[in-house]
């Protein structure tokens, strides 16, 4: 607990009971969380929480570098821990995501593309998850 709290200080962060809640759901799971699975999360720990204050957590966590929105999905965001770039793949059939890790292409590796500098990058990838082909396969 003391070292969370050290960590959304560092980020200039106000401590609060729900941010602790938001920010303790996602190191629990380690894994891309949709904003109702983290208000779920954080119910268990403040139950007064609302849905849109953990939104506006969620916003707040994201401005400060702390989270990174996932579009993938264009009904729903999903979030997940900043960490070093990288794609995601999405399963149309079980609708889980997953991380991708790709050889990096030679204008990520320089960081600029046409003139331009890359500082994030994001790529969608939709399909059927090998968890779910090997049931199939099953079958
Ligand atoms: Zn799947
Ligand atoms: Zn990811």
């Amino acid at each position: 607990m003391q070292q969370t709290s050290e960590i959304l200080r560092e980020l200039k962060i106000k401590v609060t009971p729900q941010r602790l809640s938001v920010y303790l759901a996602f190191n629990k799971a380690r894994g891309h969380l949709s904003a109702d699975e983290v208000y779920r999360a954080a119910q268990k720990k403040v139950p007064a929480i609302s849905l849109g204050t953990v939104y506006s957590i969620l916003e707040n966590f994201c401005a400060k570098g702390l989270l990174r929105e996932i579009k993938i999905d264009f009904n729903k965001s999903f979030y997940e821990m900043k960490k070093e770039p990288h794609h995601h793949f999405s399963c149309r059939i079980c609708n889980k995501i997953f991380d991708v890790h790709m050889p990096v292409c030679s204008a990520l590796r320089t960081n600029t593309v046409d003139g331009h500098i890359i500082d994030d990058f994001q790529g969608y990838f939709y399909g059927t998850c090998a968890g779910c082909l090997n049931g199939k396969k099953k079958k």
